[in-house]
């Protein structure tokens, strides 16, 4: 398929990507998110119209846009919201400006460039006269960067698709999806003689690898145990005295809270620092005894693997301090053949009665099996138009795949590609986005051949 509409592809990419659908306060009916989110779902939709397509709009939560009948449904779900622009930015973040041939802006590559690709890739199915044996849907959910409520809001009024792939992380195609569950581990912080613990505050968010961990104390009269204690345990700390109060900040190394093994926890180390000072029992110690270094839950009791995800792998998220109370939250991700029950209840028996296990919840695992039509259809159409090897991926992080059953996520981004999602001076290159678009058409045939 060669995408006939080119440059009405290019314009509603820049057209859209000026409508700045950052998620903002509820602005009355139809507008959860804001003005400006409920406004870019419109100009998608109003589009999808214009190209002959029917649409519905989800009280402005979601929408789609819908081509075919059939008993089945294909979908692809998108989504039109984006983060903040953020700084650092070479070009205007919501310009749509083209220089040399990228297409710049927030949004442009995550996610609204592959959802315009996706539309336009329909529309020159339909133009050539192709008549789907299944519904199309695509669909456009307009939280996917916060809490997904626009899937919570959509899924019970629409219903699931059948099949479906998103465009929302990388090629070829990533089949495997680890379970993803929080939970919160509290207890009551006992402190040696002479030393009193004033804070320990770390992180900012479960899923990332803390970078910092700062620590007050009082009651050391030396400092040169603290240095002496910070290189026998290998950690990277600054110290600061206010009279009899000391501080110290503990240096890590932030990575993504799925790939814990690839940061550096400043948080064990703060709890290293605080065992070696004396801190033997109470939350200090069981944390340091069951979480301190390691990353795959051998001392949690959850030590878990299985062929498709490897193992499971545990972060230390953010620690924080009320009272003699010490929390922490931890980022559990587990591998696709175990439940989250079963590893809620690994952890009850792994941990000590002292301390206090509460479950956030997650998102259960995701997995298509390599040998289903869906997977099938997507590297043979990935392999056509790239002449690579379609890889199956397996990932511990979550994609909006997983707001779905059998979903997958298939793209934008290629192997080898820098990932700009998020970051400054994000765009999409036109010839990327017209590729896109051929991709997706090519997709959607197949799968809305059915059976
Ligand atoms: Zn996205």
């Amino acid at each position: 398929m060669i995408i006939g509409n080119r440059e009405e592809l290019i314009q509603a990419t820049q057209e859209i990507v000026r409508i700045a659908s950052v998620k903002e306060a509820p602005a009355g009916d139809g507008k959860p998110f804001g003005q400006s989110m409920a406004q870019a779902l419109e100009y998608a939709l109003e589009k999808g119209r214009e190209l002959g397509f029917k649409t519905e709009n989800f009280s402005g939560y979601a929408g789609h846009i819908e081509y075919g009948e059939g008993n089945e449904t294909v979908g692809v779900l998108c989504h039109l919201d984006v983060v903040p622009a953020g700084q650092g930015w070479s070009f205007e973040p919501y310009g749509g400006e083209i220089i040399d041939g990228k297409l710049y802006g927030r949004g442009t590559i995550d996610n609204k460039g592959p959802a315009m690709a996706v539309l336009y890739g329909l529309a020159a199915l339909k133009d050539s006269g192709w008549q789907p044996r299944r519904r199309i849907r695509i669909i456009l959910g307009c939280d996917e960067e916060s809490g997904w409520e626009c899937m919570h809001h959509y899924l019970p009024l629409a219903g699931k698709p059948d099949v479906a792939f998103t465009p929302d992380a990388e090629f070829p195609v990533i089949n495997s999806e680890k379970g993803i569950l929080m939970v919160e581990l509290s207890g009551e912080m006992k402190a040696p003689k002479d030393i009193e613990l004033l804070s320990i505050q770390g992180g900012n968010r479960p899923n990332m690898v803390p970078d910092r961990c700062q620590v007050k104390l009082r009651g050391i009269e030396d400092e040169s145990l603290l240095v002496k204690t910070a290189a026998k345990i290998g950690a990277k700390m600054e110290i600061t005295r206010d009279e009899a109060d000391i501080t110290m900040v503990f240096k890590g190394a932030s990575a993504h809270g799925s790939l814990p093994e690839t940061g550096i926890n400043a948080i064990s180390y703060a709890l290293a620092m605080l065992v070696n000072l004396g801190f033997d029992q109470g939350i200090i110690n069981d944390l340091y005894e069951h979480i301190g270094f390691s990353h795959d839950g051998r001392g949690l009791n959850i030590e878990v693997r299985d062929d498709v995800s490897g193992p499971l792998t545990v972060n230390m998220g953010v620690i924080s301090m009320d009272g003699t109370r010490v929390t922490v939250l931890v980022d559990i991700r587990y591998p696709v053949s175990f439940t989250q029950e079963q590893i809620l209840e690994g952890l009850a028996a792994g941990l000590p009665s002292e301390v206090t296990l509460q479950s956030h919840g997650g998102k259960g695992p995701l997995h298509v099996d390599g040998n289903s039509m869906l997977i099938q259809i997507l590297q043979q159409v990935y392999e056509k138009h790239t002449g690579e090897e379609a890889k199956l991926i397996s990932i511990g992080g979550g994609t909006y795949a997983r707001a779905l059953d059998n979903a997958v996520a298939f793209g934008p981004v290629f192997p080898g590609q820098t990932e700009l999602a998020h970051q400054p001076d994000e765009y999409i290159a036109i010839s990327h986005l017209v590729q896109l678009a051929e991709i997706y058409s090519d997709a959607i045939a197949k799968l809305g051949q059915g059976k």
